[in-house]
């Protein structure tokens, strides 16, 4: 019988956490940085490739680690570019990632974690329950692995999972992705996605330069609460106190995610609060349009209810966007494509 040894990845590590494996395979202090070298800027696959190393540095390291990269399992196509990828993770679950290219802009949306705890009503993801968090190297190799990886100008975390339930690994990626010694992106470049925890923000706003938004999609306490059931532990109101707080000096940006249903929160009353809870706040709104998923009992509103809205919004001097939406013909509302895959396997 032979046993296979399972080897630990080094993609996804950050220079500290390489310097901790030069140091317990015997490697030289500085290999750490030539290590992160090959795995961040020269894209290897194979630790072989690391070629100023010698022979005998690389026989140590392959010893017990190895790159750790996985090319997606498939891929689908929208005819508006929009490209939605299904990598398998945590040995066997599904999450996915969607390519957006847009004028001079290719924009790649990663998940922090299979499946979702949060459970709001609206998203098939949150229908899928929680199966777990993401490492690091399965955040990032979503970006390194994609096909259009050198084509990429911004990056939003807003694919499955909350990606402040997985702080530290989130942390981590933004790290190796805006250091010097990894990707050297600049945070202006990134948007974290949250439904909003209280301590997460905090900590994210002070361990990160990357942007915020927060998934609002109602004003009223209520009405929010049917949507996200986040809100009855972690209230708006908290969450907007925090941001209030904070000195999102330079080119750093809070935005806020409104997905606008038909008939549900598109009333010129919640125009009216939105206003009123947002004052004092330098920040805009992202309009996205309903995707209906199956079964739901939310509607789409047209384009023309949807403009009104965000015209509505802008003359009370909120800056309010309307967010395109994109992939719609190759099940891009997130969490469609897993949960799919998922079911085939359960039945396979
Ligand atoms: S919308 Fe985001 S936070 Fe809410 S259930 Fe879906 S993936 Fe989780």
């Amino acid at each position: 019988m032979t046993v296979t040894m399972i080897k630990e990845r080094l993609y996804g590590k950050t220079l500290n956490e390489l310097i901790a494996v030069a140091r317990r395979v015997k490697l030289p202090g500085f290999a750490a940085r030539q290590i992160a070298d090959w795995l961040y800027k020269k894209e290897i696959s194979e630790i072989d490739e690391m070629t100023n190393l010698s022979k005998q540095m690389r026989s140590l390291l392959s010893g017990e680690y190895e790159v750790g990269l996985s090319a997606p399992l498939n891929e689908s196509a929208s005819s508006d570019g929009t490209k939605k990828y299904l990598f398998k993770v945590l040995s066997d679950k599904y999450i996915e990632t969607a390519y957006i290219p847009d004028d001079d802009r290719a924009t790649i949306c990663v998940s922090t974690q299979a499946g979702c705890k949060m459970g709001c009503i609206f998203c098939m993801t949150g229908r899928q329950g929680f199966q777990g968090n993401l490492s690091s190297n399965e955040i990032l190799n979503q970006l390194r692995s994609l096909p259009e990886f050198r084509k990429l100008t911004n990056m939003v975390f807003m694919g499955m999972g909350e990606p402040l339930d997985n702080l530290a690994e989130l942390l981590k990626s933004l790290e190796i992705l805006t250091s010097e010694w990894g990707y050297a992106w600049s945070p202006t470049r990134i948007t974290v996605s949250t439904v909003g925890l209280k301590s997460a923000i905090s900590e994210f706003l002070e361990k990160s330069r990357c942007h915020l938004a927060v998934s609002l999609h109602s004003p009223f306490d209520e009405e929010r609460r049917k949507l996200m059931p986040i809100q009855r532990t972690n209230s708006v109101k908290e969450v907007l106190d925090i941001i209030r707080n904070f000195d999102f000096n330079g080119q750093r940006r809070v935005s806020f995610e409104y997905i606008l249903f038909k008939g549900m929160n598109d009333s010129p009353a919640h125009i009216k609060e939105l206003a009123r809870i947002l004052n004092g706040i330098k920040c805009r709104i992202n309009i996205i349009r309903f995707h209906r998923i199956p079964g739901s009992e939310f509607f789409s509103p047209d384009m023309e209810e949807t403009i009104r809205f965000k015209e509505a919004l802008n003359a009370k001097g909120i800056l309010t966007t309307i967010r395109a939406s994109r992939g719609e013909d190759i099940q891009a509302a997130c969490g469609l494509l897993s949960t799919l895959e998922q079911n085939r396997n359960n039945q396979g």
